[in-house]
């Protein structure tokens, strides 16, 4: 933790050298949790913002807008998004779940090894197929998902995730025709996994009490985006942190998160002591 990390991404996104495929983050710092908590919008949007603010670099592309955070593909997100967490807080993290077994609903703690996340899938660098679906076996071109494509249906996901859905397989399609057609859906998320294969991360556990296997269908901004602090703790942890060193608040909110809380527990333990 501490230094940036390179995360080579499965697709990229379009620059004048061809594809930017790699990426390096920074770590989070309290600036971007400052700005998170003033940034309105769902879940999608925040994790755009975020990612623009951490990357510091994709390929060739050294100034990284909101756009290019917004081109990426699912897929690419979700690595970006994972390795984000393991540089900022850590690799493994515990995920609750709750065991799938109506007879037992054991509560779970699955542990993720989220680095092991950020990497799956990466043996193979297959950007070349482009994305098609098949339906009564004519294949037709489809759009990959891209970050940009959830922000813009967040706020409908929000109140009616079925027709948020449909909203989507028309971004696919192109047309706004049968989006209701069942099968017609069926096949554009079949192409889409086949072509983008993070877009969903699923991880496997078995219950320790019944033995049931638990896959847990995981999200990687909503994982990040919890552990970051609201607006109330960030600032009572650079006031406890200010009170101890008389530094600046712009010098504290600077500071890797790790950092931060490392300085926290020392004044803290240092209390317990006197
Ligand atoms: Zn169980």
């Amino acid at each position: 933790m501490g230094g940036t990390a390179v995360t080579h991404l499965e697709h990229g996104v379009a620059c004048k050298q061809g594809r930017a495929r790699d990426a390096v983050l920074r770590p989070i710092d309290g600036r971007d949790e400052l700005a998170l908590c003033e940034t309105p919008g769902g879940a999608a949007g925040r994790a755009n913002a975020l990612l623009k603010r951490v990357l510091v670099r994709l390929g060739p592309i050294d100034s990284v807008s909101i756009e290019h955070v917004r081109a990426l593909v699912l897929g690419d997100r979700e690595q970006l998004l994972f390795r984000l967490n393991a540089l900022s807080f850590g690799p493994s993290m515990d995920v609750a779940a709750m065991c799938p077994n109506a007879e037992c609903g054991e509560p779970l703690d699955i542990d993720v090894d989220l680095d092991v996340l950020a990497d799956a899938a990466s043996q193979q660098d297959d950007t070349s197929a482009a994305p098609v679906a098949r339906l009564d076996g004519r294949a037709f071109a489809i759009r990959p998902l891209t970050g940009g494509d959830l922000e813009c249906v967040a706020a409908l996901a929000a109140e009616d995730p079925d027709a948020a859905a449909a909203r989507l397989v028309e971004t696919c399609v192109g047309e706004p025709a049968r989006s209701g057609d069942g099968r017609l859906r069926a096949a554009v998320a079949e192409g889409l996994v086949a072509f983008d294969r993070r877009a969903e991360t699923i991880v496997h556990a078995t219950c320790p009490n019944c033995g049931a296997q638990a896959p847990l269908l995981v999200d990687a901004g909503a994982l990040v985006l919890d552990r970051m602090a609201g607006k109330r703790r960030l600032l009572r942890e650079v006031h406890i942190i200010a009170r101890a060193y008389h530094w600046p608040e712009a010098d504290i909110l600077a500071l890797p998160l790790e950092r931060r809380r490392a300085y926290l527990d020392l004044v803290q333990d240092t209390e317990l002591e006197e």
